[in-house]
Formats: structure tokens, sequence, C-alpha cells
């Protein structure tokens, strides 16, 4: 669905990525595990289209994206949910998933939030509420679910995981395992190995600007090293 070839990217003289080659197939949850700094959030900017490509290629469902806008790629079915969360803290849980929609002239939004609703019932709950007011696991089902407004085909999630209690964690990444189920293909960045190589299909790991190590997820849990750096075990 989504290749990078040799995906290049530097912020002013300092190259973050340097020569990146990634398959996300359609239909998995494909995991990127590595340590801070090594460059995974500027490989997820990198295919969202928020950060400069300097070299390489990216293609989509078999068409080359590389110097494709942000929103156009938003269009062709990419959409990210960013780390940190980031929504709107000033405006309601509503307008917040309502803007993640607003590329679309379809009939279909109304139903699309009710299904998100039906994911996550607590952003239903709290919807007229600031989305400032909710926990941080609420600010990252909202970021999720304003994510999934767009309707995409291939879903980006930057550290779903990060500063969450154990229990929302293995909640969030239940959503996540039913959206691979209905068909969304998923693009997982998580310092969490253990948990995002629990329920990938297929995982990378990359360490300073660089892919190490790929293959099947179960596989990976298995390797010694991956064991070693980043399973603590
Ligand atoms: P983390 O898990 O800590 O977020 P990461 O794997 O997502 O780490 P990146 O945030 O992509 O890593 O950072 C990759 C490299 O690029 C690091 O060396 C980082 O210091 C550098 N970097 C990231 N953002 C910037 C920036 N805005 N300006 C300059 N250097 C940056």
């Amino acid at each position: 669905m989504l290749s990078t070839r040799g995906l290049r990217s530097a912020y002013g003289r300092v190259e973050a990525l340097h020569g990146v080659d990634l398959d996300i197939e359609e239909g998995q949850i494909v995991t990127l595990v590595g340590g801070n700094g090594a460059g995974k959030t500027t490989l997820l900017r990198c295919i969202s289209g928020v950060q400069a490509i300097t070299g390489g290629a990216l293609t989509f469902k078999g068409r080359d994206i590389t110097s494709a806008k942000a929103h156009a790629r938003v269009a062709l079915g990419i959409s990210q949910s960013p780390e940190g969360r980031q929504v709107f803290t000033d405006l309601s849980v509503e307008d917040n998933l309502m803007l993640g929609a607003y590329l679309r002239r379809d009939r279909e939004i109304q139903a699309d939030r009710k299904s998100v609703f039906a994911m996550f019932p607590i952003l239903e709950e709290k919807r007229a509420l600031l989305a400032g007011g909710l926990s941080g696991g609420q600010q990252q089902m909202l970021a999720i679910g304003r994510a999934l407004m767009a309707r995409p085909s291939l879903l980006l999630l930057d550290e779903p995981s990060m500063g969450l209690a154990p229990i929302l964690v293995t909640q969030i990444l239940q959503a996540v395992k039913s959206l691979r189920d209905r068909g969304v293909t998923i693009f997982l960045v998580e310092q969490n190995a253990n948990a995002a190589l629990a329920i990938a299909d297929t995982g990378y790991v990359l360490e300073t600007g660089r892919v190490t190590l790929s293959g099947p997820a179960r596989e990976l849990r298995e390797n010694a090293a991956v064991r070693e750096a980043y399973l603590g075990i």
C-alpha cells in the first residue's frame, strides 16, 4: 500500500533519516519500534507530509506522493494521529472530531462520528465538553477519533500508548486491532515495543535513522537483539 525507498529527511544540516526502505501491506498493522531520537516521528511526519523529504521516494497505492502536500495525502486516504495528541484544547470534543472531517463532502460523516462514539463511548458522554478538560487517555482516544473522521485507508499513529496507565494502553491497542479487522491499514510508531509487537503483523526496528531489522512481528518478538534492546528481557 505504501512504500518508502531510500527516504531521507533532515533538520537543517543534520540528517535524521539516512535512507529508509519500508513497506506497509494493506490490511496489516505495521509497527515501527525504536529508542528515543531514532527518527520514528520524523518518518511518520514524512509520510503524512508535514515534514520535508530530502531524498528518496514515497509511493502510496502505486502513486508517487513524494512531493504531494499534506492535505492532498489526507484526501488520498492517509491520516495521522500525532505524537502528544495535539487536540484543540479550547474546542469541544465534538468540534475536534468534526475538524477531522474537514475535507469531506460526503453524507457518511455523521455515521462515522457515531462509529467513533461506539468505539470510545466516553467521547460521546463528554462530547459537549472542552477537549482540554479530558484526561490523557481520553485525549488520545479523541486524537485517534479525529484522525478516523477523515475516513483513512491508512492510519498513522504516533506513540498512542505514551503516558497512559496500562489498562488504557490495553484499551487503545484493542481499538487499533479492531480497526485493522475492519479493514483500516495501520502504521503504529511505538517506544512500547512489547505492546506494539504483540498486536502488529509486521515490525521494523529503526536505529539512528536506519532500519536495522524487519520481519513478521512474531519473529521480532523472539529476536534476541530486540528482546535485549527493546523488550527488557
Ligand atoms: P522520540 O521517541 O523521542 O520522539 P523519535 O524516534 O520519534 O524519538 P525523532 O523525534 O524523529 O525521533 O528525532 C530524530 C532525530 O531528529 C533526533 O536526533 C532529534 O534530536 C532530531 N530532531 C527531531 N526534531 C527536530 C527539530 N525540530 N529540530 C532539529 N532536530 C530535530
